[in-house]
């Protein structure tokens, strides 16, 4: 106790009265975008600057505190999460946009920016970050960063990482590195902002970045199609891919499961196909665009690959069809169901996902319920099961049902989201001991007192 209030008192005068909150302004606050539990920590410390930041970590770091660092909580993986004997890092004071180059096509800005924020400055010079999740109102840039994010757009422009061309972060000992990089191609000596992006906050805090923007896009098409065969599912990806001439943004499939589950009140198509695909496009020539998406569409219809479709002819059809993709929490409403976020090649699916319902099967009966939808056309699958009565031993064998599989599926057990606490046990699964080394070298190296985002990704035990 004695040393954590040194500490405190030692960061006062440069952190501010504002820069520190503790008691009850902790424990008020919620731990999560999704959670109904409360932030438990020491303190919550809120830096405004790189500066301050390298000040908390030189400090923490020679006391040997631990330190979780916060962006909006919005992460799925537990990775956020606190405990009494941790002090918690928070960007939320870390918002502000430094620049925006429309000659370069870059966006400067802070890690507590949140990434609706950094796509409207972006809009308002003319250009789009392609950068877009569901969570945009509430994450940061910093933990899309950390998390590497993929959302809705990845199909056409890649994850986060691809949208990063610098970075700034500081180490456990409060060295800053700053790698601002502004330039698309710069193959001098390593790429040393890969080493923060993705790695969920353990190797480094990340301050501030430097941001790709593209040019922006005036026109959408989105449409739903049905298919009886998951055998027409990559031939009708190919399709569209090479028929839109590289404007596919979006490939989102619902398996029946999922859409007569969340689609029964609104159903846009009929109930019955085995597979729902809501793909979208997106460019800058309104009647060029609409009249290809339209030859597209058609012609994945007379050659067979989908068996109806429905074009949205408005905006409001649009947000239709995709409120049924977003409306995951429908699956919730009839008791505890837990929801997975894993990753395979589109050839491997469909025999990942037979055996993931064998394995079910075996351990529930009929007594469980399996939805499936994703970005398919990112290889991204989420599997919500509802089976069990909710206790950690039903999830431990539901976890095994859904991650087990993946070995053979040469898949991941992390698509989109990261390890966190969540899944770190499950890690060698996709992760041969060699790459685990590796990792652990670099978290050893860069952090050897173990004090950031400690016992995440890796069991406790492995950590310095
Ligand atoms: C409705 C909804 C939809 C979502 N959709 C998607 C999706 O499509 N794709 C996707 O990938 N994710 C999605 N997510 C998950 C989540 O939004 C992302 O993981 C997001 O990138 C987390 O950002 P955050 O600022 O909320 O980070 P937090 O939740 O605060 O933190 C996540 C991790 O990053 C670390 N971290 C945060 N900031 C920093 C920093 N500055 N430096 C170092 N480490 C840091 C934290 O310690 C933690 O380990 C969704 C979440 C919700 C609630």
């Amino acid at each position: 106790m004695a040393e954590i209030n040194a500490l405190l008192a030692g960061l006062r005068p440069l952190l501010g009265d504002d820069g520190i909150l503790l008691g009850e302004e902790v424990s008020s606050r919620s731990a999560g975008i999704w959670r109904d539990d409360s932030v438990q920590a020491r303190a919550i410390l809120r830096p405004a600057s790189t500066e301050q930041v390298a000040d908390v970590l030189r400090m923490c770091h020679a006391a040997g505190q631990r330190v979780v660092t916060h962006g909006g909580l919005t992460g799925l993986s537990e990775g956020a999460i606190a405990t009494p004997d941790d002090v918690v890092l928070s960007t939320e004071r870390m918002t502000a946009i430094e620049s925006v180059d429309t000659v370069n096509r870059t966006l400067q800005l802070q890690a507590g920016v949140r990434l609706q924020a950094a796509q409207d400055a972006a809009d308002q010079a003319g250009l789009q970050l392609a950068l877009d999740l569901g969570a945009r109102g509430s994450c940061t840039v910093g933990g899309n960063a950390a998390t590497n994010a993929g959302g809705n757009n990845v199909l056409r422009y890649g994850m986060a990482r691809e949208q990063i061309l610098g970075l700034e972060a500081v180490l456990a000992d409060g060295t800053v590195v700053s790698s601002l990089n502004g330039m698309l191609k710069n193959n001098a000596g390593y790429d040393l902002k890969q080493l923060f992006i993705g790695t969920e906050g353990t190797l480094g805090v990340i301050t501030r970045l430097i941001l790709r923007l593209r040019p922006a896009c005036t026109t959408r098409e989105t449409a739903l199609l049905a298919c009886d065969e998951f055998a027409r599912i990559p031939q009708l990806l190919r399709l569209l891919d090479s028929r839109l001439s590289g404007t596919l943004t979006a490939f989102e499939v619902m398996w029946n499961d999922y859409y007569s589950l969340v689609a029964r009140d609104r159903q846009p198509l009929a109930d019955g196909f085995s597979y729902y695909v809501l793909v979208e496009a997106q460019g800058n020539d309104s009647q060029r665009d609409s009249d290809r998406f339209l030859s597209a569409v058609e012609h994945a219809l007379t050659e067979g690959l989908a068996a109806d479709a429905m074009i949205a002819q408005s905006g409001r059809e649009r947000n239709e069809l995709w409120a049924i993709r977003e409306s995951v929490e429908l699956t919730l409403e009839d008791g505890p169901a837990m929801i997975f976020d894993v990753g395979l090649p589109l050839s491997a699916m469909e025999s990942y996902l037979a055996e993931v319902r064998r394995q079910l099967r075996d351990e529930w009966g009929s007594a469980h319920r399996l939805s499936v939808f994703g970005h398919a056309g990112d290889g991204n699958l989420h599997l919500v099961v509802a089976a069990g009565d909710g206790t950690s031993a039903a999830q431990l064998r539901i976890e095994r049902c859904v991650y087990e599989p993946l070995a053979d599926a040469g898949g991941t057990v992390s698509a989109e989201h990261g390890i966190g606490l969540e899944k770190k046990q499950w890690l060698s699964i996709c992760r041969n001991p060699a790459e685990i080394a590796v990792m652990r070298k670099l978290k050893a190296a860069l952090d050897p007192r173990g004090i950031l985002n400690h016992g995440r990704i890796f069991s406790a035990d492995d950590e310095p």
